[in-house]
């Protein structure tokens, strides 16, 4: 079965499959399950692309690939503290498309359409096909917002996945906030150069012109996704002179793995991107079989401290449940003494002493 998902070429192989019929088909899914997949389907939406397709293997049932955009059952099963918003999104929406957590950015969600849906994501319960976007009036209120408040440096274009949205309504996106003086960036947050890699042609790379510095910050989670056609895309956004910067998310079952981690990091680098955050999972609902401890998640990024460079590491991060923001946790290197003085760990765990400024 792996072969034929990764050899296939006919049209119906590249088209993203949608339906609970089409992964069993496909092989992807037991037909046992297909009852209970429909219930998922009905509450989380669905959606395989090509270029993820041709990454599964199909014969391996841990696949990484398949484990982030394939269905499982498990997605029926919410603890107590799972939450339908886990991040706190609508406590910070003061107009719709805008979420205003902090007073020096504001996310800007066009869109909740995505090109494929992970089965992770902590805004599963707002992104989907029927998802709705701004409309036009919509869109010029949240502008608005954003051109009154002179406080807002950076604007997020987030959704669902703003590169969905074509290269005429991104660059009309793009031309607006560049013209907001008080702007010092724009950046925006896709899986487009990993889901649908061939998207980014020179349409959507001119739409992201602008006068002021943009950043797109792509999510990845796994060293497969670093594809040929990953790299091209990286290759030309960054010959553009757009910053190119990664989001991952720490997976139970996908990369959490030191070793995976590091093969994830170093690719990133490789392609030219700068791992950004790596983010501790959300509580959202259905999603506790890819949920680590926070004591696992520290343990691993310490691991990768001694293995890869400063520029190979992101900041591990979790949203503090809520809306209230996000919270740095990885271990910290150093200890206080309790004299001000400090107690400092090197990368193979050798603990050294640091004076206080006193005795410098
Ligand atoms: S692409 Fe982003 S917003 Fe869309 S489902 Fe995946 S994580 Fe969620």
């Amino acid at each position: 079965m792996a072969d034929a998902v990764a050899s296939g070429s006919s049209p119906e192989e590249k088209r993203t499959l949608r339906r609970i019929d089409e992964l069993v088909r496909r092989g992807l899914v037991a037909e046992r399950d297909a009852d209970l997949l429909e219930q998922v389907a009905e509450r989380y939406a669905v959606a395989v692309s090509p270029a993820m397709l041709a990454l599964i293997d199909a014969g391996d049932c841990a696949d990484p690939i398949a484990r982030q955009f394939v269905p499982d059952p498990r997605e029926l099963v919410v603890t107590p503290e799972e939450r339908a918003d886990p991040i706190g999104d609508r406590a910070y929406a003061p107009v719709k498309g805008i979420v205003h957590r902090y007073p020096d950015r504001a996310l800007l969600k066009p869109t909740h359409v995505c090109p494929v849906y992970c089965r992770f994501c902590f805004r599963r319960e707002q992104v989907g096909p029927e998802g709705e976007g701004l409309s036009a009036a919509e869109l010029a209120l949240a502008f608005d917002y954003i051109r009154t408040r002179p406080e807002i440096f950076e604007v997020i274009v987030t959704g669902g996945d703003p590169f969905v949205l074509g290269s005429r309504r991104l660059g009309e996106i793009v031309r607006t906030l560049d013209a907001i003086d008080h702007l010092g960036a724009i950046r925006f947050h896709t899986r487009v150069p990993v889901a649908a890699p061939e998207w980014i042609d020179d349409a959507l790379i001119a739409a992201l012109s602008a006068a002021k510095p943009v950043y797109v910050a792509i999510h990845a989670n796994h060293s497969r996704e670093i594809t040929p056609a990953f790299r091209a895309a990286c290759r030309r956004m960054a010959h553009a002179g757009i910053s190119l910067l990664a989001q991952t998310v720490l997976l139970k079952g996908v990369n959490d793995d030191v070793a995976v981690l590091e093969g994830l990091l170093r690719a990133l680098v490789a392609a030219g991107v700068k791992p950004y955050y790596l983010h501790h999972p959300d509580l959202a609902r259905g999603t506790s079989h890819f949920r680590l401890s926070l004591a696992e998640g520290r343990a691993l990024v310490s691991a990768l401290r001694g293995r890869i460079s400063g520029l190979c590491q992101p900041t591990y991060v979790l949203d503090i449940p809520g809306g209230v923001g996000k919270a740095p946790v990885a271990p910290s290197a150093a200890r206080p003494r309790g004299d001000e003085s400090w107690e400092v760990a090197d990368y193979r765990g050798g603990r050294h002493f640091y004076p206080s400024l006193g005795e410098i």
